[in-house]
């Protein structure tokens, strides 16, 4: 099995035939590696914007490329061609979903559908590497730079932000962390359509409590003193995202606050439950 690094450079443009923004990919950087994870080839081609020919000022800082760099590129649809052959089947990994969501906008707006030709396996790095360490955390993603300096992986700051020196730094980075954690549990099927509507799931908080998508059983909060099943004394209120109420437990007379939030996800409900006690100065007034 062959594994293909892949980093994307973008520029925001607003289309005013389609009247809507979008991220024109600039930029295919990759790495080709074999499944000892040895370099096999490397993959870098840039591509002339077609909505937006001016790059913006953020972006030609990032990436020290220029309107010139850029102009002489091809298109959009000949690159990916070009890229999907020298992908060739292998699986495709990126560091966090941002480029495949850029892939997927491109493709969209070139040819109405939302399918990469190429991609037929598919591993976000950034989760794998942060599994590997053990740092996991859905509402705090590493950088790539930031994720380099934690686990002492040299790299030059000049050199970053163009695509195939990101790739070589991701690829560097899951080489130090590697079995740690099973790669194949972070490689998931992508030629389906459960693929793009993962991929394009979007994650929220329930806020409203008629919600089928709440469980009921996971709004009773136990005493923390006692462990006997509290009773709520005030209605439920949202707050920040989270519902939030009152108990009482009658063994210990004590009064705590409830919170619990519920995040719809794609692969289900994650549910977040703590308890507060009051602060004293609450607990005082009348
Ligand atoms: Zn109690």
């Amino acid at each position: 099995m062959h594994y293909v690094i892949l980093d994307l450079e973008w520029n925001s443009a607003y289309s005013k035939t389609t009247h809507q923004f979008v991220n024109e990919i600039i930029e295919f950087g990759a790495v080709k590696v074999d499944s000892d994870f040895n370099e096999v080839g490397e993959f870098s081609r840039l591509i002339a914007p077609r909505v937006k020919k001016k790059l913006n000022g953020r972006v030609k800082q990032l990436t020290h490329l220029t309107n010139e760099d850029v102009a002489d590129g091809g298109s959009f649809l000949s690159v990916a061609s070009s890229f999907g052959s020298f992908v060739d089947g292998a699986v495709i990994m990126t560091w966090g979903t941002s480029d495949i969501h850029a892939l997927i906008e491109n493709y969209s707006f070139y040819t109405g559908s939302r399918r990469i030709p190429f991609l037929t396996a598919y591993c976000d790095l950034q989760e794998y590497c942060e599994r590997a360490i053990d740092r996991y955390d859905e509402g705090n993603q590493i950088g790539l730079g930031r994720f380099a300096e934690l686990i002492g992986v040299e790299f030059s700051e000049d050199e970053q932000h163009r695509a195939t020196a990101d790739a070589v730094l991701s690829l560097k980075i899951l080489k130090k962390v590697m079995g740690n954690y099973p790669l194949e549990k972070c490689i998931l099927k992508a030629d389906c359509e459960a693929f793009y509507d993962r991929m394009l799931f979007k994650n929220h908080f329930i806020t409203d409590l008629s919600s089928p998508d709440i469980d009921r059983s996971q709004m009773k909060f136990v005493c923390e003193s006692c462990g006997k099943q509290a009773k709520r004394v005030k209605r439920w209120k949202l707050h920040n995202k989270s519902f939030s109420s009152d108990f009482y437990c009658k063994s210990c007379d004590e009064r705590f606050t409830g919170r619990v939030s519920f995040k719809k996800r794609y692969d289900g409900v994650k549910v977040n439950k703590r308890i507060v006690a009051p602060r004293p100065q609450e607990a005082k007034k009348e």
